[in-house]
């Protein structure tokens, strides 16, 4: 887990640093409130530098050149930084230890204050301690994300994902593709296995459709037996490979039910924005969705790929 320390004096900024990654935490020193400010928010000087692992607490000190620790609690409680995926942990290291000083910092967002002199393991403790409401909230995240039953992303998420990527890929200049996967006569199988069954073999597809993509590309169950992947920089030529290995991801072995082997197949519809970069993430969905249609009208066990129009 990534901490921000952000202490105007070298020495103590040194300290702190080799203390906090002895205890296995990585580090990020800065030594005023405004490259603390910029640590935490490099996406508002820099829109492509997206931070896949955001620092997730804070160590700050109260006096600081630029901007002090209680105002740089309230700018980051006050701003999108607080966002619900990446709540960050702010502990107030200072000097101030008087009562009202201590309902100041608190009342500015700190979610802790140790006053100076402090001893090291008081340090290392409440430090644990906002590691263990971080690691709850990513697990509760993750669980309200999740499809309860592929563990995959759930709809919402794989939508706010496309979102998130599609425009990432244009503020980067790639091409960004979307993939539809549909069961075949999944109804049949939920009729003669019944439902445990139909739940099994939902199951092993969400597994080899996830195994057949690389760690950047994401999937989700958008609903029922349908499956939405995203597939970041990906080219029109690079999209139908993808569709075909997802095709023989699920037709390649039966899936073993009980004392049964079923052939298990899907259709695939896929786009990617490749010749068409400002096709926002409605216009994605509906194109694979029309060309999952035309897999489906094809006899189905097959993908089509369709541009944008
Ligand atoms: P098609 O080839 O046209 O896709 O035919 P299909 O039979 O697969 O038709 P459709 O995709 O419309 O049917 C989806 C079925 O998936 C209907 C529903 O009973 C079943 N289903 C939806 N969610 C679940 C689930 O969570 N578990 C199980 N076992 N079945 C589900
Ligand atoms: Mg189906």
């Amino acid at each position: 887990m990534k901490v921000l320390i952000a202490e105007d004096d070298v020495i103590s900024g040194r300290t702190l640093e080799k203390n906090i990654r002895g205890w296995g935490y990585d580090a990020v020193v800065t030594t005023n409130g405004k490259d603390a400010w910029q640590a935490l928010n490099p996406e508002a000087k820099d829109p492509k530098k997206t931070d896949k692992n955001p620092i997730r607490i804070a160590v700050m000190d109260w006096e600081m050149p630029y901007v002090n620790g209680v105002d740089l609690c309230k700018k980051i409680r006050n701003t999108p930084l607080d966002k619900k995926d990446s709540y960050l942990y702010i502990i107030l290291l200072t000097g101030r230890d008087n009562q009202d000083d201590i309902i100041k910092g608190l009342s500015a967002g700190a979610d802790d204050y140790i006053t100076k002199p402090f001893s090291f393991s008081e340090l290392k403790v409440r430090l644990k301690n906002g590691e263990r409401i971080i690691q709850r909230e990513n697990n509760r995240i993750q669980i309200a994300d999740t499809d309860d039953l592929t563990q995959l992303w759930n709809r919402d998420k794989i939508r706010e994902i496309l979102k998130e990527e599609t425009e990432r890929c244009l503020r980067e200049n790639t091409p960004i593709g979307v993939i539809w996967a549909d069961i075949d006569n999944f109804k049949q199988v939920n009729d003669n296995f019944g439902h445990i069954t139909g739940d099994f073999v939902l199951m092993e597809v969400a597994k080899r459709l996830k195994n057949s993509l690389r760690k950047y590309d994401k999937i989700g169950r958008y609903g029922g037996d349908e499956f939405l992947a995203v597939v970041p920089t990906c080219r029109h030529e690079h999209i139908a490979h993808i569709a075909e290995r997802f095709r023989r991801a699920i037709n390649a072995k039966k899936i073993a039910v009980e004392s049964d082997l079923l052939e298990v197949t899907i259709s695939v519809g896929a786009t990617s924005s490749e010749y068409s970069p400002n096709s926002s993430p409605d216009i994605l969905i509906k194109t694979s969705d029309k060309a999952l249609y035309e897999a489906k009208n094809k006899g189905r066990n097959c993908s089509v790929i369709k541009e944008p129009e």
